[in-house]
């Protein structure tokens, strides 16, 4: 859900829908309507069958299982459960930390291009805390949610300023003029 949603958008339905316990499909997809995220429901009701049915119930526990093993479970959604769920060292990548991750080392490339992104994750999975992933990884997140914004990034209040090279760039050139 936080993936593309604000978390003030988010909680009202993330609450709603820890209250379902043993929901048929009909009560996941009235939960998720508004969010726009049908399929995701399915998938994700499809994904706990199969925990119960062929893996004993016990849900994988790396990226690369989370991936490999549940339908509908991706890059990102994988590394964000491995990492947030069972303190796995893996990096996650979604469009905040696409932005955050160019600016910090002032990357000029295609954003948008899978070879790039590749490159992003790769430097996320370096990145990212070894003692506190999960948290890391939210955090990093956040920054791009709530400070290093698209238009009018908040450096001067950004934790990670003295880390930036976009800003470090910025003000350098700033001080010429
Ligand atoms: S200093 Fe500015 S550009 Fe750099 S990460 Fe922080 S908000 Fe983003």
């Amino acid at each position: 859900m936080l993936q593309q949603t604000q978390v003030a958008t988010v909680i009202d339905y993330y609450n709603r829908w820890m209250q379902v316990t043993a929901a048929y499909r009909q009560e996941v997809n009235e939960l998720w309507a508004g969010l726009g995220y049908y399929s995701r429901g399915k998938r994700l009701q499809e994904a706990a069958r199969k925990v119960v049915s062929e893996l004993a119930g016990r849900m994988p526990r790396t990226a690369e299982d989370l991936q490999k093993l549940l339908p509908g479970v991706g890059r990102y959604t994988a590394g964000a459960i491995a990492s947030i769920s069972y303190g796995q060292a893996t990096g996650v990548v979604d469009g905040n930390v696409i932005r955050v991750l160019c600016r910090l080392r002032c990357i000029g490339a295609d954003s948008s291009s899978p070879a790039v992104i590749d490159r992003l994750w790769d430097m996320a999975n370096v990145l990212v805390d070894r003692s506190r992933p999960g948290d890391f990884n939210q955090a990093l997140m956040e920054l791009g949610a709530t400070v290093c914004v698209p238009k009018a990034p908040l450096c001067g209040e950004c934790p990670a300023k003295q880390h930036c090279q976009a800003w470090r760039r910025v003000s350098g050139e700033r001080e010429r003029r």
